[in-house]
């Protein structure tokens, strides 16, 4: 099912303050909050109002969808580019959602934050390691990752199946219990953390066997990846939804996996162009040639001038790196590279001598300017 818009999600115009923002996220996620709205559907309405207020009230990320839109779980780079973020900076974020949580579901509005408010789960990171071609090209494949997701035995609550957690008996259900203190300025009252339920308010008596009562389990999962064409070393792609399960009835986490690509022994990339250096005798420089030079996208004939020097450059157009965003490809670079001889026979020192002596050993105008600053630079002029 295609998501629905984040704005209409909020009820907010597209050019709503932060402020307008924030408070209509307020009001919708306290109606459809599971512990209030019991409802059939508020879970996964408060999971949509939770998940648009995530992207919305984040400035960048804000910024991300309103270029791209929806961020497909399958699709890391929905839209073309959706995906691709530039730093890391939500890895593991998510004030903001806590902060409002706390002033309507906060105990006393301390510093305290309510332990059974929805939390978005952990982002998590992961390095995919590519082959040269295959960042140029793109890939399919899965990948296995450890994360935490809720216990299936007992639906995240923690409690053995046919049981419930029940009321903490220490504190009454309220998380926090008052603890009194002889000061020299008289009795002071303070509130703590409950230490048995550790805020939750929950007392788990007969434990699920499977999670041992965190209600939360680590397991492997595998997910196929879509690596695009055109990925480069450094870069990364987000997943939207497949880092480590929300807390509370939060949304989840993001997966974040970073590329790292393998040089190649022959071709070497610079952003979406590749260069290479191919070796051409004398000769064939000389007298020019045509040669094979081997492309990602596979052979390809180039004619060589008469007269090339060594160092010259050939373009091939379109013979480099797909784009990442957008048509296009990058260009191929060819440096020639003359290699000079090192072993001859007799017959061929004879043909180079004479070769020198047709041409008395001068070099030609082109290179004459060269040769002067040389002379100059002798007589120490
Ligand atoms: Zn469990
Ligand atoms: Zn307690």
């Amino acid at each position: 099912m295609a998501k629905r818009d984040y704005y209409d999600v909020l009820g907010v115009s597209k050019s709503a303050t932060a402020d307008e923002i924030k408070k209509a996220y307020r009001k919708l996620s306290k109606k459809y909050h599971p512990d209030i709205n019991k409802e059939e559907g508020a879970d996964e309405k408060f999971k949509e109002i939770s998940e648009a207020y995530e992207v919305l009230s984040d400035e960048n990320k804000r910024a991300q969808y309103d270029q791209y839109g929806h961020v497909d779980p399958n699709q890391g780079f929905g839209g073309g580019a959706g995906g691709f973020g530039g730093g890391f900076s939500s890895a593991g974020g998510f004030s903001g959602f806590e902060d409002i949580f706390d002033t309507f579901f906060g105990g006393g509005g301390g510093r305290q934050r309510d332990p059974n408010a929805p939390r978005q789960g952990n982002d998590l990171q992961y390095t995919m390691q590519l082959k040269f071609k295959e960042a140029v090209f793109g890939t399919e494949t899965e990948i296995e990752i450890p994360r935490e997701e809720n216990c299936e035995t007992c639906h995240g609550s923690g409690a053995k199946p046919g049981t419930h957690p029940e009321k903490c008996s220490h504190c009454d259900g309220k998380g926090s219990i008052n603890v009194e203190q002889n000061t020299p300025f008289g009795r002071v009252v303070n509130k703590q953390t409950c230490p048995y339920c550790h805020g939750t308010g929950k007392e788990i008596k007969e434990k699920c066997p499977t999670c041992h009562g965190s209600g939360r389990v680590t397991k492997k999962k595998k997910i196929k990846l879509k690596v695009p064409a055109g990925v480069n070393d450094g870069q990364q792609m987000r997943v939207a939804g497949e880092g480590e399960a929300g807390i509370n009835g939060g949304p989840n986490g993001d997966l974040f996996v970073v590329f790292v690509i393998a040089p190649d022994d022959f071709y070497e990339r610079e952003g979406d162009d590749i260069f290479v250096e191919v070796p051409l005798t004398f000769v064939q420089a000389a007298l020019g040639d045509e040669i094979d030079v081997p492309t990602v996208h596979g052979k390809v004939r180039l004619k060589i001038p008469a007269g090339t020097q060594t160092g010259t450059t050939f373009r091939l157009r379109g013979k480099g790196v797909p784009h990442l965003r957008g048509s296009g490809t990058g260009d191929q670079h060819v440096a020639v590279k003359i290699i000079v001889p090192k072993k001859l026979d007799d017959k061929q020192k004879e043909i180079l001598r004479e070769f020198a002596g047709a041409t008395g050993s001068k070099v030609d105008e082109q290179n004459a300017g060269f040769f002067d600053k040389m002379k100059k630079a002798f007589k120490g002029e």
